[in-house]
């Protein structure tokens, strides 16, 4: 006869489904967590848009790495738009409606027709990690029986900013009306002293405290409250503070990041032969490591404005000769669709490509992880998304922040003012400025940038190697997952 325990370990791994916004800044973070599900032998239903599906399928190994783990399987569903739809800028928001309109409908559907993914060989759903801005999720999993895990991409300053609208209401600290963006920010607490009105997320920039992208994300953020917990990509040696705050009103935090790190870390710990699975939506252009291999030792100014950011050709033209004027070499990731108003002409006059040559080197999608832990490069010129500040922290790169928007605003001001790691230049777009700023990371106040990257990458590391905080809560989000299943 089997006992208890026995039969228990007879049955199947709980069974998460995980389901991201299309959108590589999310798919990329997630598509982490299930690795780390997968390590944990669990099962994993990983929801992914039959666009995106193609892009990793032709772009990455993806799919292959992940049939190491027969636990782990992709649902595909259309996004609603056409192959040729600008996923980028504002084509982005139009997404996120299709997405609700659409995908949503659909995956409901699809769950109930495959009884929440129940088989012989696995359980129905026990947990749903969905992402934090698809706002059918409470409603769905309460219908179902299903408990509700919040996956947020974003840092916990800019959750606990969004959380504190209605103080920011109250105070008069919103909507800004022609106050000054200086003004220091006075009702988050944890960020008194050094929050300014500009450096609130992008989505507090409206005139109109009822636009209709604040109230959704407003609303999103509080749907917190009818999810049983919270997962974020943060840590507590980045954002202790802030964390505090923001538990004292949402009760399960689980802050395992850096999670590119923690996969990282696992693996190796578990001596699989598993490599890292990258989730690249674009062909990584990796002639870029050989022309680094052929540089000096934290030379480079790596240039990179993420998946979704839009320049005109005036940015590109300022941020162009701000880098050539301050003598440093560059290489600059320019995706092919996020140039705006060239009206034909291509973006970079032939003159100044004469120029770039031997100095500098586009590409249009680079290995990022890779760039950024590679010796010849000294510094980063981002738009401060966070998956993107969170890759430099952990590779010690110190950073020239231009937030776009939604929590970039926010990010940057804490890589300048908080963690002291880079310089912030937001709502600027100079090339003076640009060229001073790429000279004060890379030559004047390099040392002092260097040393405090240096710094915060082995803290970073450390919290998610064994005894850390990170490593410690992805371990006790597991025993939660499992104390979930009935
Ligand atoms: N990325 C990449 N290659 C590139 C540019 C970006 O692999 O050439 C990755 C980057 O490593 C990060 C993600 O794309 O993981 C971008 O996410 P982030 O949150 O920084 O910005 P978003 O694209 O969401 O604005």
């Amino acid at each position: 006869m089997t006992s208890v325990s026995e039969q228990q370990n007879l049955r199947p791994p709980p069974h998460v489904l995980i389901f991201p916004l299309p959108v590589q800044g999310h798919l990329n973070p997630m598509l982490k967590v299930a690795h780390l599900l997968c390590l944990a032998e669990f099962h994993v239903t990983f929801i992914i848009s039959e666009f995106n599906h193609r892009r990793l399928l032709q772009h990455t190994t993806a799919s292959a790495a992940f049939s190491r783990y027969p636990g782990f399987q992709f649902w595909t569903l259309p996004d609603g738009l056409p192959d040729d739809h600008p996923r980028s800028g504002h084509g982005a928001m139009e997404l996120m409606s299709s997405v609700a309109n659409v995908t949503v409908p659909l995956f409901k559907k699809m769950m109930i027709q495959e009884n929440l993914l129940a088989s012989a060989a696995r359980r129905s759903v026990t947990c749903f990690v969905a992402d934090g801005l698809l706002s059918f999720a409470p409603d769905f999993c309460e219908e179902n029986g299903i408990p509700l895990i919040c996956f947020r991409p974003a840092p916990a300053s800019y959750f606990w900013a969004i959380y504190r609208f209605p103080q920011l209401l109250q105070a008069q600290e919103i909507p800004f009306e022609g106050k000054s963006m200086d003004g220091l920010i006075k009702s988050i607490p944890g960020m008194e002293g050094f929050l300014r009105r500009r450096d609130l997320p992008g989505f507090y920039r409206v005139d109109d405290i009822n636009d209709p992208t604040l109230k959704g994300v407003v609303a999103a953020v509080m749907l917190i409250h009818r999810a049983q917990a919270v997962i974020l990509n943060t840590c507590e040696d980045l954002e202790g503070q802030i964390l505090e705050e923001m538990q004292k009103h949402v009760p399960r935090v689980f802050s395992i990041g850096p999670i590119h790190e923690q996969v990282k870390y696992r693996l190796m710990e578990k001596k699989t032969e598993s490599s890292i699975i990258t989730a690249s939506l674009w062909a990584e252009d990796r002639s870029c490591i050989d022309w680094l291999d052929a540089q000096p030792p934290k030379s480079v100014v790596y240039v990179s404005f993420g998946s979704i950011t839009l320049l005109t050709r005036k940015q590109v033209l300022e941020f162009l000769h701000g880098l050539l004027e301050s003598s440093h070499r560059f290489l600059w990731v320019m995706r092919p669709d996020s140039v705006t108003g060239s009206n034909g002409e291509d973006p970079i006059p032939t003159e100044l490509m004469e120029r770039i040559k031997g100095k500098g080197l586009l590409v249009e999608w680079a290995p990022q992880e890779k760039v950024l832990n590679h010796p010849a490069v000294g510094g980063f010129m981002t738009h401060s998304g966070w998956n993107s500040t969170l890759e430099s922290i952990a590779a010690g790169v110190p950073m020239v922040c231009w937030p776009y928007l939604g929590d970039q605003q926010i990010n940057s001001r804490f890589v300048s003012e908080v963690w002291k790691i880079g310089l912030d230049i937001k709502d600027t777009c100079d090339r003076k400025i640009i060229e001073e700023a790429i000279r004060d990371v890379m030559e004047v106040r390099k040392d002092e940038f260097m040393e405090r990257s240096g710094n915060l990458a082995k803290l970073v590391k450390r919290t998610i190697s064994k005894g850390g905080s990170s490593y410690n809560n992805w371990d006790d989000l597991i025993q939660y997952i499992k104390s979930l299943v009935i």
